[in-house]
């Protein structure tokens, strides 16, 4: 999560942190384990969701697919998206593969199966495809659809827009749950308001920050009377 969220989310999507080129390769590497995601895809996909947010060209708007569609079937929506240059090449052109991209992140599929390999040395090869098969339904089925579905539909708002906060959620998905003031201030690497909006991410960030492994890049959200 703190990979998605700090490094593809804070970081590349909306530039609001430049990271060491080590912790970014970390957060790669981690990605890469971890999920087999392509970055540029995932920058592509997430920036269209914010220039089309519940309106015509939205990848996974509730509102025009229906809850359950985008809850269930959020996987199938991103890969539909991912896949197609045309949105790649639109909205992520500054992200084209690197040597690193090239090299290694590319083989996404290879990097899983390295990550199972990681973990069966540690706790054994049952465990460890159980355990990855548990992360891939919780990341995949259950963390990214409770963002992009359940954070379009319900919970809290300090803002007009169409997204909500839940300060509950936010603790699982790094913060990612704050969406309705991530949707209100899309470049700020903060995405909790009130003292009682905690974003774990953050927390990281400011750690990461205190010991200049990352810069913060534009100004934290605020409440109105601190600004
Ligand atoms: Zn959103
Ligand atoms: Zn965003």
């Amino acid at each position: 999560m703190f990979a998605t969220s700090i490094y593809l989310h804070r970081a590349l999507a909306h530039r609001s942190l430049s990271l060491r080129p080590i912790v970014e390769l970390l957060f790669r590497t981690a990605l890469w384990l971890l999920t087999g995601g392509i970055r540029q895809q995932w920058v592509a996909v997430h920036r269209k969701h914010h220039t089309y947010t519940d309106r015509e060209g939205d990848p996974h708007s509730p509102l025009l697919l229906g809850f359950w569609r985008v809850q269930l079937g959020n996987v199938y929506y991103y890969v539909q998206e991912a896949r197609n240059p045309r949105t790649v090449w639109t909205f992520a052109p500054d992200l084209a593969p690197d040597r690193w991209e090239r090299a290694v992140f590319s083989w996404g599929w290879s990097g899983l199966g390295l990550g199972v390999a990681l973990v069966a040395l540690v706790i054994g090869w049952w465990q460890a495809v159980v355990a990855m098969v548990g992360h891939g339904i919780l990341f995949v089925g259950v963390i990214g659809p409770l963002i992009n579905g359940l954070g379009h539909w319900t919970g809290a708002q300090n803002f007009r827009n169409t997204a909500y906060n839940s300060r509950v959620l936010a603790w699982l998905t790094g913060g990612e749950s704050l969406h309705n003031n991530h949707h209100a201030f899309p470049r700020s690497p903060k995405f909790g308001l009130r003292r009682s909006e905690l974003d774990p991410s953050w927390l990281a960030i400011r750690l990461l920050a205190a010991v200049r492994l990352v810069a913060i890049s534009s100004a934290p959200l605020r409440a109105a009377r601190d600004q």
